[in-house]
């Protein structure tokens, strides 16, 4: 039995099941955090709050996307659309082994 491994490109874009940003703001100073919505304003009007109730003046925001990675069908064609990035990755291709006798 022999196995054949191919190398691909992948592409890595923003996961179209999931295109909501995840955004929270958190005071370094005492470590609360604040959800808020993909509205920035809502994290920014948070942090002056609290700025105001506690005199604390140092704060994170943090923003998160969800991606999802995708083999390139044949990397020897051009893709129809540019890729969002991509990968030369040297890993196994997802697709089954071949064998032969
Ligand atoms: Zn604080």
């Amino acid at each position: 039995m022999t196995t054949v491994l191919r190398h691909l490109l992948w592409r890595i874009k923003p996961d179209p099941a999931r295109q909501v940003t995840i955004r929270y703001v958190q005071c370094r100073d005492c470590g609360e955090k604040f959800p808020t919505a993909a509205a920035q304003a809502e994290g920014d009007l948070w942090a002056m709050k609290h700025a105001g109730r506690t005199g604390h003046r140092s704060y994170r925001e943090f923003a998160a996307s969800d991606l999802i990675a995708t083999p390139v069908r044949d990397p020897r064609r051009p893709s129809p659309a540019p890729p969002a990035a991509e990968c030369p990755a040297a890993g196994p291709s997802p697709a089954a082994p071949s064998t032969s006798p």
